[in-house]
């Protein structure tokens, strides 16, 4: 059997961690063509050694010499973004894992989309940013194919499995509510960093664990939802549900409605991406039936939650609003996270921001671009 040939853009970050773990279950069936990261060189030398890929590639150029003199003998150290762009165009790779954070993927995206690639998405910002460019690159390359890796719409993706749009009612984003699910909004207004920081059941990065907290995550992946199953907006509704168990739904034209559960962790989503649309026996927990005693659904309350109005908005103007919306709750997290503005404020200046905002048609990266610089300054001096 022909292995499948794979490239993990942010291979040292938490979801190229992850990536690797399920690589070396499957040493038949993969074979790692590239890895790329920004600096964390250790990391990527050690998987140079368990993987052997023929390039490893940081997209700091100053760093190649470093970067080449850790690798094993035969592995070839590569600097900057050109090599990125030969990775995931390159004849011998299938899928680009893309991990990347930031708006480092947007380019690599739209090449291997062109290339005829299978996309394995786990980088929000592609989606959320430019994602109307993202479905023309899509629509205009039969070949290419889009699989999310954020465990929410992994779980849409396995309930939609290619049904028509018309017999899709909603998909269901379930939300675990974060760290404030049991606060008052009286005692959100009160919060601190420390206690943001406190995220139920997934242990994750603080920026993610924040827009747990203010939903600013469900926001954003509304928007991904949006983009990456192209659905009108009023089809993207949310569901809160604690435990985290059933990962998304999706309610079909009869009202039936089909879920998805499984552990948290996200090796899940990360293997269904690559061996899709296949499925292999690995190393992933099974599920156990103590977790399903109780499983806890409820609307969310919008008052509380701004955060699934903003995500509305953004995609009901479209363009560049959602760049913006993504923009200005980065910028608004950092302040937080400094202790400049109050948890409640990130809100507010997310809220400000769009309202002041004229989306543009997202005609290039340059436009996008330009409307986050925008957004982040804006934010900054809120
Ligand atoms: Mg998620």
């Amino acid at each position: 059997m022909k292995k499948k040939g794979v490239v993990v853009l942010g291979a040292t970050g938490s979801i190229g961690l992850s990536t690797a773990r399920v690589l070396e279950q499957f040493p038949d069936r993969f074979e790692v063509i590239s890895l790329v990261a920004r600096n964390n060189l250790d990391e990527l030398a050690r998987q140079a050694g368990l993987f052997k890929p023929r390039t490893v590639i940081t997209t700091d150029e100053r760093l190649t010499e470093t970067l080449q003199s850790k690798l094993p003998a035969g592995v070839k150290g590569e600097g900057g973004w050109e090599p990125v762009m030969q990775a995931v165009t390159a004849p011998e790779t299938d899928v680009v894992v893309c991990a990347i954070v930031g708006t480092g993927g947007l380019e690599p995206v739209v090449a291997a989309i062109r290339a005829g690639k299978t996309i394995a998405l786990a980088s929000k910002e592609v989606m959320v940013m430019a994602g109307e460019i993202v479905r023309r690159e899509l629509a205009a390359s039969p070949t290419a194919k889009l699989v999310p890796v954020d465990s929410e719409h992994s779980a849409i993706f396995q309930c939609l499995a290619g049904r028509p749009e018309c017999e899709v009612k909603n998909l269901l984003i379930t939300a675990s509510g974060g760290a404030f699910r049991s606060w008052s909004m009286e005692e959100i207004a009160k919060a601190t960093l420390q206690d943001a920081l406190k995220h139920p059941n997934w242990s994750m990065g603080p920026k993610v664990t924040i827009d747990s907290a203010s939903l600013m995550n469900k926001a954003l992946e509304m928007v991904e939802a949006r983009y990456i199953f192209d659905v009108v907006p009023e089809k993207i509704k949310v569901v809160l549900h604690p435990q985290s168990i059933v990962h998304s739904m999706v309610e079909l034209c009869d009202n039936s409605v089909i879920a998805q559960l499984c552990r948290t962790d996200m090796r899940f989503a990360i293997q269904y991406a690559l061996t899709y649309p296949e499925r292999f026996d690995g190393a992933l927990p099974a599920m156990d039936f103590e977790t399903l005693l109780k499983l806890e659904f409820s609307a969310p309350d919008r008052q509380k939650y701004p955060s699934i109005g903003f995500a509305e908005e953004a995609m009901r103007r479209g363009g560049t609003m959602p760049a913006v919306m993504n923009a200005a709750n980065e910028i608004a997290v950092e302040r937080f996270r400094r202790e400049e503005i109050r948890f409640t404020q990130i809100w507010s200046i997310v809220e400000k921001t769009m309202a002041a905002h004229d989306p543009h048609p997202q005609e290039s990266f340059a436009v996008i671009k330009e409307a986050d610089a925008w957004a982040r300054a804006f934010a900054g001096q809120m």
